[in-house]
């Protein structure tokens, strides 16, 4: 590529930031524009939930680089700007409000959005969500001793919700659709053992249980009315249902997408101008086969931010990563690695009941996935282990005795 190629990423987040600051770093001279809607330099999302939350982080330690970086770096930052649309003939980015970024070559890191709950009885903003700063600051008012939070859906904002507003002196009661907390991305016993955690400090878990409406007295909201009809009280609710990619600027311009922006594993998508990386991608998955997913984590977008500047400036491919997560909540440390697609059997080592443990996920003799709580041995080993795909051992792997390095077949 040229080296004067202008670069227009989109999307001022954690993928978004990383690509324009590894662009200069592997050393692009051309211009860099970074047009993001929020107003702020892009940030960490992860401590919103957490450590910010509860009042342990500011505003300037969730910030990846410090203000001062872009101008030192030459980064054209177009915060609290929004990308209306792309013209691909003409290579342009159309901004709200009038303007436009011209490319040669286009960035997509738009990320993803929560699933939004219209609620019978909710006057508009009254049910709180969680993405962005501002959200963050709105929740953490609500909270406080004596306070009371309804979470509508028990995934892993959900949960790290309930355990920062635990933290914070509030009551808590989680209302999930599912059976049971975190159906949708960890195993039945990761669910059990995060249940009793969470009843163990107070909050109230309900499951199989749908929010039908939300209910004022004097005026203020005061309780949410369940499915049964049952009304559970509550100073504040706050919706954690999920997300999805925010594709609307790549499928509005016809771009390649199913339940995000199809890209290669590189971050291409079906333009050759134009890339996409982070939450927004439905990506191959280099360990599984090529198969493709969407995964919502900060590593994740850092790879492919790697991944898609490296092939942009023609430098070697960095090596693909194990993909991993984590999630806190009070003392406990989740670490989950890989996916376990196909799964075929399920291998528990440690203690349960002592919070130390991991449940490794493997598919004919071979380690797919692990969920590590409190165990970051077992997560290292194990992720080492999916990405060289060996076949284990079972019963040593079942057994803490037994070192990581000896389960190997
Ligand atoms: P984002 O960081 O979301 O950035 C996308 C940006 O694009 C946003 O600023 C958005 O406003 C902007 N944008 C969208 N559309 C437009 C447009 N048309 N024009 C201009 N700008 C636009 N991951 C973990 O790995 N571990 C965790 O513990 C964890 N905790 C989390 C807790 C919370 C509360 C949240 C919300 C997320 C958490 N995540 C966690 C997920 C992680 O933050 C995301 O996977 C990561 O931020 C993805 O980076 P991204 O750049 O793709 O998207």
């Amino acid at each position: 590529m040229n080296e004067n190629a202008r670069i227009v990423i989109v999307g001022a987040g954690h993928a978004g930031g990383t690509a324009a600051a590894l662009l200069r770093q592997h050393g692009h001279t051309g211009p860099i524009e970074l047009i993001g809607e929020e107003p702020w330099v892009p940030y960490q999302r992860p401590p919103l939930s957490k450590a910010y939350l509860k009042d342990q982080a500011d505003a300037e330690a969730l910030k990846l680089r410090p203000d001062a970086f872009y101008a030192e770096q030459d980064i054209t930052l177009r915060l609290g700007t929004r990308a209306q649309s792309i013209d691909r003939d003409g290579r342009r980015v159309a901004l709200q409000g009038g303007g436009e970024a011209r490319y040669d070559v286009l960035i997509l890191a738009t990320g993803s959005s929560n699933r939004k709950l219209d609620l019978p009885g909710a006057k508009p903003g009254d049910v709180l969500e969680l993405r962005s700063l501002a959200d963050a600051e709105r929740l953490k008012r609500a909270l406080g001793p004596g306070r009371t939070l309804a979470i509508i859906g028990g995934g892993y904002i959900g949960l790290e919700a309930a355990a920062s507003a635990r933290a914070l002196g509030a009551e808590a009661t989680v209302i999930e659709l599912a059976p049971r907390v975190l159906a949708r991305v960890a195993c039945p016993e990761l669910s059990a053992f995060f249940e009793a955690y969470h009843r163990g400090r107070g909050v109230e878990i309900l499951t199989g249980s749908e929010v039908r409406e939300v209910g004022y007295a004097k005026d203020r909201l005061s309780a949410v009315r369940l499915g049964d009809g049952r009304w559970v009280e509550c100073d504040a609710v706050l919706a954690g249902v999920g997300a999805a990619a925010c594709a609307k600027l790549a499928r509005d311009c016809a771009l390649d997408c199913d339940v995000g922006v199809v890209v290669d594993a590189v971050g291409r998508t079906s333009d050759p101008a134009i890339w996409a990386i982070g939450d927004v991608t439905f990506r191959p998955m280099a360990h599984y086969g090529h198969r493709r997913h969407r995964l919502e984590s900060v590593p994740a977008a850092v790879e492919q931010a790697r991944q898609t500047t490296a092939a942009i400036l023609g430098l070697p491919a960095p090596a693909h990563e194990v993909p991993w997560f984590w999630s806190d909540q009070y003392d406990l440390k989740l670490q989950i690695a890989g996916i376990p697609f196909e799964a075929d059997q399920r291998v528990v080592r440690g203690d349960i009941g002592a919070a130390k443990f991991a449940i490794f996920h493997l598919n004919a003799g071979r380690i797919v996935s692990v969920e590590a709580v409190n165990c970051p041995p077992e997560f290292m080993a194990g992720r080492q282990l999916i990405g060289q795909a060996r076949a284990v051992d079972a019963a040593k792997l079942a057994d803490p005795k037994v070192s990581m390095r000896d389960v190997a077949l």
